[in-house]
């Protein structure tokens, strides 16, 4: 940003170069680039910063990926979590889940998530 952008929340600061604690879902980048407004401390970020923090995300977060075949309990669909993924969600057998639909553009992903 080579000239000076007057903040849209306040509109009496600018922003300038900053940097953040950037939390993505629970996961913390440290140090994220961004713009802060100098008055009211609004954060912007640009197509660079995320670009940033895309590559900051990658050295923190491998994700876990695992291939699975849905199986069929009874007549229904079922698809076996590993244990050792149960245990780093810190569930166990009865624990309730909460399953959603997440639609990126044309890709559909399943999301299980601990209830805490
Ligand atoms: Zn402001």
């Amino acid at each position: 940003m080579k000239q000076k952008i007057r903040c849209t929340v306040c509109k009496k600061g600018h922003y300038v170069e900053s940097t953040i604690d950037y939390d993505y879902r629970g996961i913390v980048i440290p140090n994220a680039p961004c713009y802060k407004c100098s008055s009211c401390g609004d954060i912007v970020f640009s197509p660079e910063h995320y670009e940033k923090i895309r590559e900051k995300m990658k050295t923190i977060y491998s994700p876990l990926v695992l291939k699975r075949k849905i199986s069929k309990a009874g007549n229904r669909p079922a698809v076996y979590l590993p244990k050792d993924l149960i245990d780093d969600l810190g569930l166990s057998i009865g624990a309730d889940i909460f399953m959603y639909l997440e639609k990126i553009g044309k890709k559909k992903r399943l999301v299980i998530e601990s209830e805490t």
